[in-house]
């Protein structure tokens, strides 16, 4: 379109598939761009007026995210094309699987830098190594790329040199940055101080606790939780009210209506598919419904994401309304978690990507993050491990910190004689069974009878 907004053409209208993260190059003769056509993600590249379509990529891979130097010789983009390419065994005739599980982890991303000459890419070299890279930004000198290191609940920003030295984080540790944008002359690059409120700031609501405890739980009266309707703690109720309204609004579906699970009693005892120190005491943790089928629909839908070695899920819900006033297309190819991808298609593996799935989504994790409620990686223990175990995938986990300790976030809602009766040292790990380093991993006070474990703590 012109700069003041007239005249929008779409140049990819004759195209089924989704066309994403478009990039002009600075000579202003080809646009590349992010496309489906194959049923991956692959370059592609185009004139300005939408023609000339060419697949610049040509592989089994995703490529995605093209970003121009500002020379226009060169173009950096984003890849699994390392991690994906690990031991893979395919033939013209048998293509491996998309995203074959069975063949290096597909789920990594990383940045390349290729050679551009006007019509091809060439000599495609990796220069991040951290394994969630995305959103690359070409510094104005041509020499530094910043990009965003994803991780389970921070988005730290991040600087790669091309000369082969390791990238460095730019920002706080705990930092969340969506994306970054060079001022077109810095000498240097700059960034906002994260120290912003959060996006939403909890208020408890009065509540009349226990005493000896700060805090109370409250009904949620209007949330089904079989048989009846569940509670949560005072001080996480009013975000969890207003991240359901948030999801209904934008979705048109009311997700958190009905929910798996909620608060725990204090004293409930688990097997070794949940936790006897279980966030879901705290009344601050919820597992959504696995499922939400309406009409004869399936709305949920998974998107599977490794950072580091863990494994977390995006959970996505189809919007009511599909004429795009609600949610956007898919950028990540949705997983298939369905019993045949699991026990047929991927033994061992957990299941299979699936082909890009058509409409408008809208991201819950997302939303859920927004509001403090955090997802947790699923479990891979070996007696307990989501690859072989649905329990174990704990995409519908949702938990509200805060800045809190387990003991710490129990000590709100309970009284202190209450914890330490339950939560007595010698009755978890003998009566309970549980590993000591796990009950100490809690921050649950040591008694000086156990000792032996006080001397695995490192010295102050
Ligand atoms: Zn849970």
């Amino acid at each position: 379109m012109d700069a003041d907004g007239a005249n929008l053409k779409n140049l990819t209208a004759d195209s089924a598939a989704y066309n994403f993260a478009p990039a002009w190059a600075p000579d202003g003769k080809t646009i590349v761009y992010t496309s489906w056509e194959t049923g991956n993600k692959q370059l592609f590249a185009m004139t300005p007026e939408g023609a000339a379509r060419t697949n610049l990529s040509n592989n089994r891979f995703h490529d995605e995210q093209p970003a121009f130097a500002p020379d226009g010789k060169q173009i950096a983009f984003v890849s699994n094309r390392e991690g994906c390419a690990e031991s893979v065994t395919a033939t013209l005739d048998e293509p491996a699987l998309q995203g074959s599980v069975a063949s290096g982890n597909c789920q990594r991303r990383d940045i390349f830098v290729a050679a551009w000459d006007g019509a091809k890419i060439a000599a495609p070299r990796q220069i991040t190594f951290l394994g969630r890279d995305v959103k690359p930004t070409w510094a104005p000198d041509g020499k530094q790329i910043a990009f965003i290191a994803a991780r389970p609940a921070q988005q730290p920003l991040y600087l790669a040199a091309l000369d082969d030295a390791p990238a460095r984080s730019l920002s706080d540790a705990t930092a969340w940055f969506d994306s970054a944008v060079w001022a077109a002359r810095a000498p240097a690059f700059g960034f906002a101080p994260t120290t912003e409120p959060p996006l939403f700031i909890e208020k408890p609501i009065p509540s009349n606790p226990a005493e000896g405890s700060k805090y109370d739980f409250v009904g949620m009266k209007d949330v089904y939780l079989a048989p009846s309707w569940g509670i949560l703690s005072s001080t996480v109720s009013e975000s969890f009210r207003a991240l359901r309204q948030r999801v209904k609004a934008e979705s048109g579906i009311d997700f958190l209506d009905t929910l798996s699970d909620m608060t725990r009693l204090i004293s409930s005892r688990c097997d070794n598919t949940c936790d006897d120190l279980s966030w879901h005491k705290s009344g601050r943790a919820v597992d959504t419904l696995l499922s939400k089928v309406v009409g004869d629909q399936e709305k949920l839908l998974l998107v599977r994401q490794d950072v580091g070695a863990e494994v977390y899920w995006q959970v996505y819900l189809r919007a009511a309304k599909q004429d795009g006033s609600m949610g956007a297309p898919l950028t990540e190819a949705p997983w298939d978690l369905s019993y045949r991808a699991r026990a047929t298609l991927a033994p061992g593996q957990g299941g299979v990507e699936a082909p890009i799935a058509k409409g408008y989504w809208v991201n819950f994790t997302e939303l859920a993050r927004i509001y403090g409620w955090a997802r947790i990686s699923s479990h891979d223990d070996l007696d307990f491990d989501w690859r072989n175990n649905r329990e174990a995938i704990e995409f519908w986990h949702f938990q509200k910190e805060d800045g809190l300790n387990w003991w710490q976030a129990m000590q709100e809602t309970y009284p202190p004689a209450t914890l330490a009766k339950t939560f007595e040292w010698g009755n978890i790990v003998n009566a309970w069974a549980k590993e000591p380093s796990r009950v100490y991993l809690k921050d649950v006070p040591l008694p000086p009878s156990a000792w032996k474990w006080f001397a695995l703590t490192p010295e102050r």
